[in-house]
């Protein structure tokens, strides 16, 4: 899910589709049925913020397919979201879940707030009011919602609770991604970045390059940077350099990961970690390293920066964060790129688990789901890598085209109605 330059994501993830049904051979009605949302509702939010003054936001939900059953994608919280951005990302949730096989089609929301601006009880009203204006779409049947930017555990329990107090019972699968004391999975915290780690090392292993020999960089510290950043050094390799929205930090020797995170706890931002060279965020993509993880938002790796990425592997734990110029640039250079419906769909495929547990009120170890995670991500990247091998293509262009037939398929053996 790689984004242009100068266009909108939609019109990327529009094109995207296109691309892989003509190079599918795919009857050219699939691209129309597939093209526009299924649902995309937009809702007001007034909310009444702590100074007295009313002030209404913009959200969205966009369901973008059901063909291979309920959606399922996250909830982002910024500034600059849009429609536009909102439906390209639940068209490619719809390919994320098809990519590693679980029973979902694809969804995403969106409030267009800046959540650094607000009090947490200005984010709970938020929340709540978002979650009554779009209550009609949401269920655990019909449409469940996840973690993303800006949004976390404690706005999935109130999004929980807000539904489950409209319902009269608890319904705690409404949504993914929430405490484990409300019926969370354990391990769907740091999923996405194991995920990506379990990605990483199938990667290696083609490569047959071992991770402790790997220098890494990774951009945004977030639930998925920092989760990344921690797993991959667990697993031995460097972290070098690191970087959220205020900068970055570079230390060639390696950073101590945990210490860095006490020092965004306390500061804000992992940039005044005093053991390293200070760069500016955008910095820390061209730094010396073996493993890229871009883990912020999309579009920065770009025509402008591409050429001087130094990193040998590229984990797309961010959604939609290279561009189609910088793609090719990469591609030229020999980088391996692995793509965000893959490096990054070990969240939703814990999402996954967190509904199936939730469902038969039955919960698993953490030693159950990291196994069952690494059989899920295994199977996915191998059979994407086989695909790319067999038809010489990119591993992006293998994962949409997997990705896209089983969503095909489901389609044509459901029909049409009426
Ligand atoms: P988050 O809000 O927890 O963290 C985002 C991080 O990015 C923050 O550290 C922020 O400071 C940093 N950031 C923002 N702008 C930046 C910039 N210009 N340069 C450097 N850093 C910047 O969000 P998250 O949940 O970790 O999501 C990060 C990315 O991963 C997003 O693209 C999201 O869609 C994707 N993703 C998240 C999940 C999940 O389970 N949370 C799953 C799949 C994909």
């Amino acid at each position: 899910m790689s984004s242009a330059e100068g266009s909108e994501p939609y019109a990327l993830a529009c094109r995207q589709l296109r691309e892989t049904i003509d190079r599918l051979g795919l009857d050219g009605d699939f691209y129309n049925r597939l093209r526009a949302p299924v649902r995309a509702l937009e809702v007001a939010l007034p909310i009444r913020m702590d100074s007295g003054e009313v002030k209404t936001f913009r959200g969205w939900r966009v369901q973008h397919c059901l063909a291979r059953g309920p959606a399922k994608g996250g909830l982002r919280y910024h500034p600059e979201v849009t429609l536009d951005e909102v439906k390209a990302l639940s068209m490619w949730m719809t390919w994320k879940t098809a990519v590693v096989n679980v029973p979902f089609g694809g969804a995403k929301g969106g409030v267009a707030c800046d959540p650094k601006e607000m009090s947490r009880d200005e984010l709970e009203r938020l929340t709540r009011r978002y979650t009554s204006a779009v209550l009609p779409i949401l269920g655990p049947e019909t449409d469940i919602p996840a973690p993303d930017v800006n949004t976390n555990e404690q706005v999935m329990a109130w999004i929980m609770d807000t539904y489950s107090a409209n319902k009269g019972y608890t319904v705690p699968s409404v949504v993914t991604g929430k405490p484990i004391q409300l019926g969370g999975s354990r391990g769907r915290r740091e999923a996405t970045a194991r995920g990506c780690l379990f990605a990483v090392l199938e990667t290696l292993g083609i490569l047959g390059i071992s991770i402790d020999s790997c220098t890494v960089a990774v951009v945004g510290f977030g639930n998925v940077g920092y989760w990344a950043a921690r797993l991959l050094g667990e697993a031995g390799a460097k972290i070098v350099a690191v970087a959220d929205s205020k900068g970055g930090i570079y230390n060639p020797a390696g950073l101590d990961v945990e210490a860095v995170a006490r020092t965004k706890r306390e500061t804000s931002t992992v940039a005044e970690y005093p053991d390293g060279e200070r760069l500016p965020s955008d910095a820390v993509y061209e730094v010396d390293c073996d493993i890229l993880v871009p883990a912020a938002l999309g579009g920065q790796i770009n025509s402008r920066n591409a050429s001087r990425i130094k990193a040998r592997i590229i984990a797309e734990g961010a959604n939609g964060p290279t561009t189609r110029e910088a793609d090719e640039i990469l591609g030229d250079a020999g980088t391996f790129v692995i793509p965000d419906i893959l490096a990054n769909a070990g969240g939703v495929t814990v999402s996954y688990f967190e509904w199936v547990q939730g469902l038969q009120a039955y919960f698993w170890s953490e030693q159950e789901v990291n196994a069952k995670l690494k059989t899920h991500m295994g199977a996915a990247f191998h059979e994407v890598y086989a695909l790319a091998e067999r038809e010489k293509v990119d591993i992006r262009t293998a994962a949409y085209m997997l990705a896209v037939t089983r969503v095909a398929e489901a389609l044509e053996l459901r029909g049409l109605f009426p």
